[in-house]
């Protein structure tokens, strides 16, 4: 099959290069599509807005773009000169020196990754860090490359039925239609990456997805060489039984190791894993240094690969960390773990934390905490929990830990990524470029704190129209009517909750006191307030489809008609709009189950005041002067079921008697200065600090810097020590 073929619309711009086809439109504006540095460049999303408004708009997807300027090549032409110039930037942007110097490469291997809405590869906050992650990585010029599964069917598209309850509907996914490359061998065919199964191999192709400077490899089973249920491994993300779970993180962890081989010199000195999804990835180093004659035993090579690897764990949740049966683990591993010479039990015990255990299944968590010198937890109170859940894991079969054996580095966002038109207009003018340039360095956001309050009062407005100009039609189309007429954007307050319906998170909190609720929300003409819900349930949490089912019934009471708003399907686009236009944020997960939360991170760097437990992120963050914190002074040994009421009590009390006073406390202007007192603090202190810039600076110098140095082996062993 010509490679060509491939191309719906015939421009591969790997195989488009040649001194004259630079300076062609064409050339260029593929150039910019296949470059997913337009996700967080507005320059180059404004030149695919220029070129094809109706199918950018319409799909989110610059492919799209890039065929309606096939068909219609006037179209090029009009916008060559606008095109040429983002094409320059991208240029500029990739060639721009490494902000430090000296970082090891890394291979970063993550089951999800949300980088932008055309690839539906992720599922809620875990896949929104690795994206940014990665964003960041490239920003600063860290040599990482990615790894993750490429999900036909993705996660789900959510629906809401008449009775108010979700509907799941799986959308295929075809990656010529998306900004996806093929990766192809040195012959340039497709590369396929072979997985031991039981009796057989399991083909994957590759699919890379280019992330600024960052490539993220995407394997990818439906392919006609695989048996038909072998092409379904990759099809769901979180989709299916623990079979296909444990199928799943073969292909990513066995065949993520082969990949790298695959990709040839120089390796990748360090290899993180988010989450222990990946962890089957230190089995095949593993096999490697044997299979090399650098180690004897199993052990011994776990031992050797371990300085290289970092573990970053995400949650105190139980269901978050998969186990395996020990007869499924014998299943598929029976033929493979003979390639290493070692028997079931002895597999067994690198999964479970008591190693005698019998009884206990195949953690993959313990897996990557064995593997790893480096773990860490994602906020410093989440540092804390996860080493009380996991300590005393050392590495290899040791009981031993690491000196430091659960580290805390808390997540960010990619300020990019996040923040809104009229807000990074505001910077602008206020800042210069240092908060693009320096988004970590908290004295590039210092005069934030002393910005004109007129200005930062319009932007704010601006953002918040959009939102509810959103709102407004979604609402519309879902037959409910549309908001109501006093939910004006230059005087409505807009509250926001938005993320996945996890239990913990208790959405319906709110809900606890329906009167109050009510004439908070309806109650004074000259105070309108809104509120806003978004989120998906896993389609087999059951629990978690009922509090969605009830907010969803709530937004449907003729009490909050037209005040209270579900919307439909969040994902990456809707919440870029929610936290844009909020004014605030509300998260409240049951304390200390949110190992971090990111949406009020970018809430906050967009204005937004943030009204939170103290948890995650927060519990970090919070100072009385910026936001409000519920559960201040409640006991950690309280009862789930009377921390929820309390703080039910506490949240309503303060949105009555502090929140939405507050907001209208107009001075003579017309404008809530309290207020925005909170919200430029908010920006000013905390952008910096929750940025991904500044998280991996400190992964570069706490563990990937180290790793990299380790005495040992560069993983992956076709090379010799150093
Ligand atoms: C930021 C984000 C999340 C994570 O939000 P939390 O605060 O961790 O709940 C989840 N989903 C989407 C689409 C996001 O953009």
């Amino acid at each position: 099959m010509s490679m060509f073929s491939l191309w719906s619309n015939g421009y591969d711009p790997l195989h488009h290069v040649g001194e004259a086809s630079q300076h062609d439109p064409r050339f260029q504006l593929a150039a910019l599509a296949y470059n997913l540095r337009w996700s967080w460049d507005q320059g180059a999303r404004a030149v695919f807005d220029a070129v094809a408004p109706e199918e950018w708009r319409r799909t989110s997807n610059p492919v799209a773009v890039l065929d309606a300027a096939t068909r219609q090549p006037g179209r090029l032409a009009a916008n060559a000169a606008a095109i040429a110039a983002a094409h320059a930037d991208l240029q500029r942007y990739l060639a721009a020196p490494p902000r430090r110097p000296g970082v090891p490469s890394v291979a970063y291997c993550s089951a999800e990754f949300a980088i932008a809405e055309c690839l539906p590869i992720y599922s809620g906050g875990l896949g929104v860090l690795a994206g940014d992650h990665l964003k960041s990585a490239s920003d600063l010029g860290f040599p990482l490359v990615a790894i993750g599964l490429l999900y036909r069917y993705g996660y789900f598209t959510q629906t809401i039925n008449e009775a108010g309850a979700q509907r799941e509907r799986y959308e295929h996914l075809e990656p010529t239609r998306v900004p996806l490359r093929p990766q192809l061998d040195r012959s340039g065919t497709p590369l396929l990456v072979g997985v031991p199964f039981p009796g057989r191999t399991v083909w994957a192709r590759i699919w890379v997805a280019q992330v600024g400077r960052v490539p993220l490899y995407l394997l990818d089973t439906e392919m006609e060489q695989n048996r038909e249920d072998d092409g379904w491994i990759t099809a769901h993300l979180y989709g299916g039984d623990q079979d296909t779970r444990l199928r799943q993180e073969m292909v990513l962890g066995i065949g993520g190791a082969r990949l790298l081989r695959a990709l040839g010199e120089p390796r990748p000195r360090v290899v993180h894993m988010n989450e222990g999804h990946s962890s089957f990835i230190a089995m095949e180093l593993a096999r490697e240094r044997i299979e090399d004659g650098h180690a004897r035993t199993f052990d011994d090579a776990l031992l050797q690969i371990a300085p290289h690897l970092a573990f970053t764990t995400h949650t105190p949740v139980a269901a978050g960390h998969d186990a395996f049966p020990s007869d499924l683990v014998e299943a598929y591993f029976a033929a493979y773990r003979q390639l290493y010479g070692i028997e079931h039990e002895q597999l067994m015990r690198m999964g479970r934390r008591d190693q005698n255990a019998a009884w206990e299944r195949f953690s993959m968590t313990i897996l990557a905490l064995r593997a790893s010198a480096y773990r860490n937890g994602v906020s410093q109170l989440h540092g804390i929990v996860s080493k009380e859940m996991w300590g005393g894991v050392g590495n290899g079969l040791s009981d031993v830990p690491p000196a430091d054996e659960m580290d805390a580095v808390t997540n960010g966002i990619h300020t990019a990524t996040w923040v809104g038109p009229d807000m990074s207009a505001l910077f602008e003018r206020t800042l210069g470029a240092a908060w693009r340039e320096r988004p970590d360095d908290p004295a590039a956001w210092r005069a934030m704190e002393d910005a004109d309050p007129g200005e930062l009062w319009s932007a704010r407005t601006a953002q918040r129209a959009r939102l509810l100009d959103r709102v407004h039609q979604m609402s519309l189309r879902e037959g409910l009517g549309g908001l109501s007429p006093e939910i004006q954007p230059d005087r409505a307050l807009v509250l926001c909750f938005a993320r996945r319906f996890a239990t913990y998170k208790r959405a319906a909190l709110l809900l606890e006191h329906p009167d109050r609720l009510a004439r908070l929300l309806g109650g004074d003409p000259e105070r309108p307030v809104a509120l806003i819900f978004s989120g998906k349930a896993h389609p087999r949490d059951e629990p978690g489809k009922a509090v969605l089912q009830r907010v969803v019934n709530a937004a449907r009471d003729p009490r909050f008609r037209g005040k209270l708003v579900f919307l439909e399907n969040y994902d990456v686009q809707i919440a870029r709009f929610m936290v844009q236009g909020a004014d605030v944020w509300l998260n409240t997960p049951r304390r200390p189950l949110e190992a971090s939360g990111t949406s009020g991170m970018k809430a906050v760097l967009n204005g937004a005041v943030h009204v939170s437990t103290l948890d995650g992120w927060w519990d970090e963050a919070y100072e009385p002067e910026i936001g409000w914190a519920l559960g201040r002074g409640l006991s950690d040994a309280l009862e789930p079921d009377a921390r929820d009421r309390a703080e039910a009590d506490e949240l309503i009390d303060l949105l009555e008697s502090q929140v939405v006073p507050a907001f209208f406390r107009r001075d003579d202007r017309g404008i809530p200065a309290d207020w925005l007192h909170r919200s430029r603090a908010s920006i000013a202190r905390l952008s910096p600090r929750f940025s991904t810039h500044r998280m991996l600076l400190e992964y570069a110098e706490r563990i990937y810097e180290p790793a990299g140095e380790s005495s040992g082996v560069r993983v992956g062993a076709s090379a010799t020590p150093r």
